[in-house]
């Protein structure tokens, strides 16, 4: 692994626990359209509650949105950049191909750099901790 555990880059790109950066985060697959980016209840190594209230990942959104923006713009330099000559129809519809085919992912992505906004690394977690 490039980033070591307690590096908060471990839990976001592997999609791991935010606590333990062990368990899974996710329950499916992300591209498993059939269960669109499901979060586990808990994790199953620390017991931690992937859930701090109803509707928790609701706030997902905003960093979404930024996550978007961000690749909208990216793709929007690159056509500027290596289209020629630019045409804006061809880059709004790249635009919205590239985020079509990334919301599965970007919503996972999402969700777990929401989670890792209020869970941080605890490398002495006690697995009886935080479980009813
Ligand atoms: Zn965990």
């Amino acid at each position: 692994m490039i980033f070591p555990k307690g590096n908060k880059l471990n839990s976001v790109l592997y999609f791991k626990c935010p606590r333990c950066h062990q368990g899974a985060f996710l329950a499916h697959p992300i591209y498993d359209l059939k269960h669109f980016v499901s979060v586990r209840p808990k994790c199953d190594k620390c017991g931690l509650k992937y859930r701090l209230e109803p509707s928790f990942y609701t706030g997902s959104m905003y960093v979404a949105y930024a996550l978007g923006v961000g690749i909208m713009g990216l793709v929007a330099l690159m056509m500027i950049l290596f289209v020629h000559p630019f045409s804006f129809l061809l880059t709004f519809f790249t635009i919205v191909g590239v985020l079509v085919i990334l919301s599965p992912f970007l919503n996972a992505l999402s969700k777990i750099i929401w989670a890792n906004f209020f869970f941080h690394f605890d490398p002495n977690f006690s697995p009886l901790e935080n479980t009813p």
